[in-house]
């Protein structure tokens, strides 16, 4: 099986077919943020995670649009990190958000801070970015000035506001769709308190949020802005467990598709990091 690149024109991502309807975006080296998926399932489009830049969710829904003609059924977020729920906003509340019932919980107690750090932060954002577009030259990065300035000025607005998940799980479940099924599988405490993942058991594809990096580093370890993983130990265990399973492509939050060899590599990079220096 081999992800096919599609033609869609985003400066925040690449968009792939990795097989009848299950597509992938994936950040674009030019602008590294995280990844997001839509399954066609037939009579369902469920559109996995949303991205941090807003512009960017704008994209993944014109891109579900044009390659699918559906609007989305449900929404999911595999964790509640803001950079994979940001998007949200801008999903009608007709449409349910599905996440685990820790992943609600987490969101909602960092909701006050983080609503009120993008509020602070409003003001002086938009006249870097203003003072920023005054010299640029190159089109994506002017693009993307331009798409943060209109962020920056809906976060000043009284109307603005994060939204958070409201259908919430706490097992496992199967989406039968009349076209593909997916496989929503709880994992719980691992990259953060409450994780989930989609899995094509047919076409073997999964989808595996944070929980997958393309790309590990030991400096995360002193890094303050990096979480330290929860349940390291659960990470490791997940990650060897999905590694064995008959899977052909990995689809991880951050970085490019992936295959079992980055599985065993973020495994061995829990373990030496995470779990043994604190033993
Ligand atoms: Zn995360």
């Amino acid at each position: 099986m081999s992800a096919k690149k599609l033609e869609f024109e985003s400066i925040y991502f690449d968009l792939y077919e990795l097989s009848s309807g299950i597509f992938a975006a994936i950040s674009a080296e030019k602008l590294p943020t995280s990844n997001a998926g839509f399954f066609d399932l037939g009579n369902f489009l469920v559109i996995f995670d949303t991205l941090m830049d807003p512009y960017s969710t704008v994209d993944l829904l014109k891109a579900s649009k044009q390659f699918t003609n559906k609007d989305p059924s449900f929404l999911i977020n595999s964790h509640h990190h803001i950079d994979h729920l940001f998007g949200n906003r801008i999903f009608p509340m007709n449409i349910p958000i599905i996440s685990s019932f820790e992943a609600l919980e987490q969101a909602n107690e960092s909701l006050d801070t983080r609503f009120k750090n993008f509020k602070e932060r409003a003001p002086a954002e938009l006249k870097r970015t203003a003072s920023e577009l005054l010299t640029e030259k190159n089109p994506n990065k002017i693009l993307e000035l331009k798409n943060d300035i209109n962020t920056w000025t809906e976060i000043s607005k009284p109307s603005f506001n994060l939204r958070l998940p409201d259908f919430i799980i706490s097992d496992s479940f199967t989406l039968k769709g009349t076209k593909n099924q997916v496989q929503i599988i709880y994992i719980g405490a691992a990259h953060t308190k409450g994780d989930i993942l989609a899995i094509f058991e047919k076409e073997k594809i999964c989808f595996m949020g944070d929980l997958l990096f393309e790309k590990t580093d030991p400096s995360w370890v002193t890094n303050s802005n990096i979480a330290v993983p929860p349940n390291p130990i659960q990470l490791r265990n997940t990650l060897i467990q999905y590694a064995k399973k008959d899977i052909e492509i990995y689809v991880p939050g951050h970085g490019n598709l992936c295959n079992k060899k980055h599985l065993l590599e973020n495994a061995e990079f829990y373990d030496e990091y995470y779990i043994k220096k604190s033993q």
